[in-house]
């Protein structure tokens, strides 16, 4: 073939596709354009995986109307003038590329008003060409719909994968800008559900919560910047305490001023922290900060801006791994030392108030496991008067049942109403996990092995999760097509339907309500004790009551179930004597 110019169409497509891979790519460029905008409040919404159809607004600053179409042209950045600006570089973006490019391979639609203008923008393209521009009201700030991703370029559609996979892409985009900046709200919506939303509190630690749950969230160990530091390297965050670890890397989330990074070596430096402290092939959770002065770092790498070079790459990878051995050493708290101990720290011995503040929620009735931030200024002003400060649960007296789901006992400073089930989930749910941490879990094996059958995406998701599901004492096998052979079941749940209980841990282990809630493990354990432990409604013996009491004081966290959920009430004394005014 003689050699010829592309024709425009051509390239475009080309170009446009070093920044779009997929679905998740339109919504890391679009929420990285609302970021650098100054938008507060960031919202996402996707139907099909985000290939049929999928949106991001923001209150950002907007475009002037004048600039809009200037925005489509590749290269056309309001962030960058000169060559010397790409080294200090502090917004995401500047490479003017990605509108360009998505407007390329899409049906696109724009909508934005600039603050100082009385009046908005409406603009159409389809595959990168101006179908429509028209006046349009709304609010200061900036919407992109994104329809038919590479409806013009079949051969990247064919390579999209199922609308669950590219879902969960852009929830991992999603939950990592929402830890990088807490003090933004981000709202992820699967069409009309609302999947996930971070506080937008400005702390870490409650988005943590709201990615990976109430447990993770109040365990982590906070990373402050020390006196390691060298030219000007800081870094923060948060990561987990020795007790608390996953099968794989994957719970490390390294941040570069404000960008989310792949780097095989810092990854490393921060497993290195915890040398000698995990269990072999286990691996921290970290949230990690990293910022330096924007010429020591080039993430001019990439179109994605994934990969990043920096100038003395020892010095960043000393200063991460240091502060996170630091925070490790430091506040890890020295393991419970008592029988049947749990595989959760124990706080409140010595521990800062605010750490023992943080499980003081006891008596408030918000049922979702949302952050702290306001269930704790609540339980603190209601129990004003008595706080219980303690961690711990004072030693209970039972006095009797009521309802046949709630235990009414007593204690040093009041009554208890206890629900029996959440209070019963949370004593197997630390168990098993201390029992899957020593590989001691109980497993019962079928008197015959019963296929099961089960939707598509959940026979996948069951084996691929096999091995943990092995861990817990589940044997699950392949049997051709959505079939699996289920060979055994955790001992605790002998005695119920293995197929409702195999059914309930597929259908948590999907995306379906909670993709970004926790992690694999305690899915499964939270799923096994909730069918394991005691129902409401049944008659509870007074041993019983008390043996579940007893066990409740030991747990580590014995004031919510594992599902976020208050365990008891607590009216104290001094409620009461106010209450009969005495
Ligand atoms: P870059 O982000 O690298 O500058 P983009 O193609 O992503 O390139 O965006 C081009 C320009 O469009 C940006 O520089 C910015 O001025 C404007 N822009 C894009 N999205 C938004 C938004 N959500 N709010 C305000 N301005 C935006
Ligand atoms: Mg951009």
């Amino acid at each position: 073939m003689p050699i010829r110019l592309l024709s425009d169409t051509v390239a475009s497509q080309i170009a446009a596709g070093e920044v779009v891979e997929r679905p998740a790519s339109v919504i890391k460029e679009a929420v990285e354009n609302s970021i650098d905008a100054n938008a507060r409040d960031i919202r996402v919404e996707i139907h099909g995986g985000g290939k049929e159809r999928l949106l991001v607004t923001d209150d950002g600053s907007g475009v002037a109307s004048a600039e809009v179409e200037l925005a489509f042209h590749r290269h056309s950045t309001s962030k960058l003038a000169s060559t010397e600006d790409l080294n200090r570089i502090t917004t995401l973006g500047f490479r003017g590329e990605a509108l360009a490019s998505i407007a390329a391979v899409s049906r696109m639609t724009f909508i934005t008003r600039a603050g100082d203008e009385p009046v908005g923008t409406l603009l159409r393209l389809e595959g990168g060409r101006i179908m429509a521009r028209q006046e349009h009201g709304r609010a200061a700030g900036t919407t992109l719909i994104v329809e038919d991703l590479f409806f013009n370029v079949p051969a990247r559609r064919k390579f999209l994968r199922s609308d669950e996979t590219e879902r969960r892409h852009i929830d991992a985009w999603l939950t990592r800008y929402s830890m990088a900046y807490p003090e933004l709200r981000f709202t992820l919506n699967h069409a009309a559900n609302t999947v996930f939303q971070s506080p937008g509190s400005g702390r870490l630690r409650d988005v943590m919560v709201a990615v990976y749950g109430l447990d993770v969230g109040a365990a982590a160990l906070d990373v402050i910047p020390g006196r390691e530091s060298e030219n000007n390297i800081r870094v923060e965050g948060l990561v987990s305490p020795p007790s608390l670890h996953r099968a794989n890397r994957s719970y490390i989330t390294l941040f570069v001023n404000g960008r989310w990074i792949q780097d095989t070596r810092l990854t490393y430096a921060v497993v290195q922290a915890y040398h000698t402290l995990l269990p072999t092939g286990r691996y921290p959770l970290a949230v990690l900060m990293i910022s330096l002065p924007p010429d020591h770092v080039d993430v001019n790498v990439h179109p994605t801006k994934s990969e990043v070079r920096f100038s003395d790459g020892d010095a960043v990878f000393r200063t991460v791994q240091q502060a996170v051995r630091r925070a490790v050493l430091q506040q890890a708290p020295v393991p419970p030392v008592r029988l049947g101990a749990s595989a959760w720290p124990a706080w409140g011995h010595g521990d800062s108030a605010d750490r023992r503040e943080r499980f003081s929620r006891i008596g408030h009735d918000d049922n979702t496991p949302l952050p702290f931030g306001a269930s704790q200024s609540s339980a603190v002003a209601s129990n004003a008067v008595a706080p219980i400060a303690e961690d711990r649960l004072p030693p209970l007296r039972v006095i009797g049942q009521l309802k046949l789901t709630y235990i009414i006992a007593e204690g040093p400073d009041g009554l208890y109403l206890i629900d029996q089930h959440a209070a019963h989930e949370r004593v197997l749910f630390e168990r098993l996990l201390a029992e899957r941490q020593s590989a001691k879990v109980a497993s019962q094996a079928l008197l015959e092995p019963l296929p099961v059958e089960l939707a598509p995406e959940a026979a996948g998701r069951l084996v691929e999760y096999a091995e943990a599901l092995t861990e817990f004492g589940f044997r699950v096998e392949p049997f051709g097509g959505t079939t699996v052979l289920l060979r055994a079941v955790p001992a605790i749940v002998a005695e119920e339907n293995p197929v409702h209980v195999l059914d309930d841990v597929a259908a948590a282990l999907g995306v379906g309500d909670q993709p970004l809630a926790a992690n694999i493990e305690e899915t499964v354990a939270r799923e096994v004790c909730k069918r394991a432990s005691v129902k409401a409604g049944r008659t509870m013996a007074r041993e019983e009551m008390e043996q579940v009491i007893r066990a409740l004081e030991q747990t580590s966290n014995p004031r919510t179930c594992p599902h976020g959920r208050p365990t008891m009430i607590h009216l104290s004394a001094t409620e009461l004597a106010h209450a009969f005014n005495r």
